[in-house]
């Protein structure tokens, strides 16, 4: 969290995190019960389903734009996709929040002065 904060990305990953958060339920939701939308015949309402689709939509972009946008300032790794794409899963998203400086240069401890 530590270099969430250092980098001045908390922000950003907070919003999209957000998305994850809210569209992943609203997803499960919708597709085991239809949310109280399924029409008489147990399928889902044409609402329902552009709702359901909406949020796997809004989740997968969030997720895409998490992995390209959280980068480190000092080096421009992408530290998300670091952590959730080359750490075992889900220690690597634990790490990430936990993460104090970056994983390739060290952003924001060991900084190199010109
Ligand atoms: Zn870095």
């Amino acid at each position: 969290m530590r270099w969430l904060i250092a980098s001045k990305q908390l922000g950003r990953f907070l919003l999209l995190a957000g998305v994850i958060q809210v569209a992943g339920p609203v997803v499960v939701h919708l597709s085991n019960r239809g949310g109280g939308l399924r029409a008489p015949s147990g399928l889902m309402t044409k609402s329902a389903f552009l709702l359901d689709m909406g949020c796997v939509v809004a989740w997968i972009l969030a997720f895409a734009l998490l992995t390209l946008v959280i980068r480190c300032p000092s080096c421009d790794e992408r530290v998300f996709w670091w952590a959730v794409g080359k750490q075992p899963f889900p220690g690597g998203l634990r790490e990430f929040l936990r993460l104090s400086a970056c994983p390739k240069c060290g952003f924001p401890e060991q900084q190199n002065d010109p």
